[in-house]
């Protein structure tokens, strides 16, 4: 499927309407906030952590992104910066269920599993340890929901393309809110079930992309959502996709009204596509679509004031080089891989417990250091 999206490359996306918001204002903001956040952390603990993660994306596709939209991003925000390493169980070179079984369980397990350990035996992710304290949940991602990232927080299979055994999980729990794409996973099904009227039944607010538009929808005040952005992947940025910040936004209005904080991770899925497809204006409008979201989920964590937000990569994707002879008006870009690469991933935190995320330390530790954050007991002897 990957491979269909390979044609796009529009240049238009890119330069031009892509400005991070409220760069103007931000240099002076920038100075208030952070002092007022290194003095709330020292003290406070987060009620809130959105979990953003860019897939694929290296210091190389950031650095591309930066350059292609006017030397700025809305990372540059984020004053705490870490490395992880991004290396699984069996591989140096991770895939994305692996990542993100790292980041959803704390543990490092094989390429292919989701929230399963080498034994391919189930383990408890983030999410569901957030739904049985009570706390709300959320994911949102630009690739299908069943997808090795979002899946890996809330089902548990032995391989990453049981997509529909996967999607069959998301009734399994008790979250509040989901948007991605892949309906057809849900009501389109060997199996002839209808997960998306299974999900009504149990009470939740259904839309999808065929019979509403994302703008149009009001989640009910107290109610479950889901909303499938697409049939199968959804589009590229520059094919007209649009949805990340605004859905990015629903969700937290959504979870932020359920009274005992909340647990969001948010998906930028195809800075990933643009490095497997070895295409630089891909990553780049992608990079940019992310870099958007992030600055209206930062602004909303500033203004809130008890939300710690965490940005990072499960791996970098392409071995991508920003070579000699670039501006930055054009790139001169090189690829040495059309898959994942081994390299140290870069982590951004902004909010209280910030301070957890400095250092270099295992992709692993992400998980731990957001329990730790939110003041859970320290489970790191029974995982
Ligand atoms: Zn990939």
């Amino acid at each position: 499927m990957k491979l269909l999206l390979l044609t796009i490359a529009t240049f238009l996306t890119f330069y031009g309407c892509n400005t991070p918001k409220k760069m103007e204002t931000q240099v002076e903001s920038t100075t208030v906030t952070t002092t007022t956040s290194s003095v709330r952390s020292a003290v406070k603990k987060p009620k809130n952590i959105i979990f953003l993660v860019g897939d694929g994306m290296g210091l190389s596709q950031i650095t591309a992104g930066m350059y292609s939209n006017q030397d700025k991003l809305n990372l540059e925000r984020m004053k705490t910066i870490g490395l992880h390493k991004s290396h699984a169980a069996n591989s140096l070179v991770t895939d994305s269920a692996a990542g993100a079984t790292a980041f959803a369980c704390g543990q490092k397990t094989y390429n292919g599993a989701i929230a399963v350990d080498i034994d391919t035996l189930p383990i408890s992710t983030i999410l569901e340890e957030a739904e049985m304290k009570m706390l709300a949940t959320g994911l949102v991602s630009t690739s299908t929901i069943v997808h090795a990232t979002p899946a890996s927080y809330i089902a548990h299979n032995k391989y990453r393309r049981n997509y529909e055994e996967i999607a069959a999980d998301f009734l399994k729990t008790e979250i509040d809110c989901f948007i991605g794409g892949g309906a057809k996973y849900f009501n389109n099904r060997d199996d002839g079930r209808d997960l998306l009227q299974e999900l009504r039944d149990k009470g939740y607010q259904v839309g999808d992309y065929f019979n509403n538009e994302l703008d149009t929808m009001k989640i009910a005040e107290g109610k479950n959502f889901a909303f499938l952005t697409s049939l199968d992947d959804p589009l590229p940025v520059s094919q007209g996709r649009d949805y990340l910040e605004k859905a990015s936004l629903m969700a937290i209005n959504a979870l932020d009204k359920k009274d005992n904080g909340f647990f969001l991770m948010i998906e930028g899925s195809q800075i990933d596509w643009g490095g497997h497809a070895n295409d630089a204006d891909f990553i780049v409008s992608e990079m940019i679509d992310f870099d958007n979201t992030l600055g209206a989920v930062l602004d909303w964590a500033e203004q809130d004031g008890e939300t710690l937000v965490v940005v990072t990569a499960d791996h970098e994707t392409g071995g991508f080089a920003i070579q000699k002879g670039s501006t930055r008006e054009k790139l001169v870009t090189a690829f040495t891989s059309d898959y994942h690469t081994a390299e140290m991933i870069c982590v951004f935190a902004h909010g209280p417990k910030e301070e957890l995320f400095r250092g270099i330390y295992d992709n692993t530790a992400i998980y731990h250091k957001m329990r730790e954050a939110y003041g859970w007991p320290d489970i790191t002897a029974s995982k």
